[in-house]
């Protein structure tokens, strides 16, 4: 049960209507807010405080909501399910017009949003999520950003920090820590980098955590994923994705829709700053543009882009 939860609906009115009935029925006590052309047509749900929408008008996340799976499994109401019976069966996770639902951050949450970063290398936090900081940057005011590069040795110590400073330009309560583990060993320095996170447990409580993906590849990658849940265990956590010679990407179901300059001044900043690996054959802007296009089409994104993210646990 969630309280204060805004939830944006996109589609028909009437579609949008019908479900908000549904949430209504289902949780009378979570707030439920719906778009302002929904609330001036349907009365109803004048009662959603415009206020809470003004407070409120982002999203941070889509979730992939298989309404078809509910109509099917007789869950939604006779009426719900007369009014999305044109819905081809064959389609996941698309309501009438192929729109998804999605998540936005709390309406009033206490306190700033505290987003802690989590890279093995010099470079992951921004192909793994630099547009998500990058949008969380523009649309919370009250942003407070730990970031943390576990190894960077030698020039991508500098190429680091500086990319860093740029993707954290505008967020004024900022703290980039490059340490220097060595590359490629981390299951073996356990010891230290687990004192490493416990250190900043005692003086850093996120809202966020983005860190690597569990199912990654690369042993220092699923080293930081494992300690990330073992410190944070009841923290909100988002493991993002590496493309990476060894071909593991999956199929992550936390989508963050971007806009195309924010997917430019992703890749731009990379590109700028992480010299060193250039001679890489799979470091370009054709890389991360592909996969931001990739998982744009994955949640049908507003402007086609988007980062992904694997989930352990989301309490809704
Ligand atoms: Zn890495």
């Amino acid at each position: 049960m969630v309280d204060g939860l805004l939830v944006f609906l996109q589609g028909p009115v009437r579609h949008i209507k019908a479900i908000l009935v549904e949430f209504w029925k289902i949780n009378k006590s979570t707030t439920i807010g719906a778009p302002r052309s929904a609330l001036r047509r349907a009365p109803t749900f004048r009662s959603a405080p415009e206020k809470m929408l003004k407070q409120c008008p982002i999203m941070c996340s889509t979730l992939r909501w298989n309404l078809e799976d509910e109509i099917m499994s007789g869950s939604l109401s006779q009426p719900l399910r007369r009014k999305v019976r044109h819905v081809n069966p064959r389609t996941v996770g698309h309501l009438g017009n192929g729109r998804l639902l999605s998540l936005v951050l709390p309406p009033e949450r206490r306190g700033p949003l505290k987003l802690l970063c989590l890279g093995a290398h010099a470079d992951d936090i921004e192909i793994g999520c630099g547009g998500t900081v990058l949008r969380l940057a523009a649309e919370v005011s009250d942003l407070i950003v730990r970031w943390i590069v576990f190894s960077a040795a030698g020039r991508r110590e500098a190429e680091a920090r500086n990319s860093a400073v740029a993707f954290l330009e505008n967020i004024s309560e900022k703290q980039i820590e490059i340490l220097g583990f060595r590359d490629g060993y981390f299951p073996f320095q356990g010891t230290d980098i687990k004192d490493c996170f416990e250190g900043v447990k005692r003086d850093f409580d996120p809202s966020m955590v983005l860190t690597h993906w569990q199912g990654d590849a690369h042993q220092d990658h699923r080293l930081l994923a494992e300690l990330t849940h073992n410190t944070f265990r009841d923290h909100f956590v988002l493991e993002y994705e590496i493309p990476k010679y060894d071909g593991d990407l999956g199929n992550p179901a936390f989508f963050v829709p971007l806009t195309r300059a924010q997917v430019e001044r992703k890749v731009e900043t990379i590109s700028r700053y992480f010299t060193s690996q250039r001679g890489r054959s799979w470091f370009s802007d054709e890389t991360f543009l592909a996969m931001a296009r990739l998982r744009g089409i994955g949640c049908n994104a507003p402007e086609g882009l988007a980062e992904a993210f694997y989930a352990r646990k989301i309490v809704f």
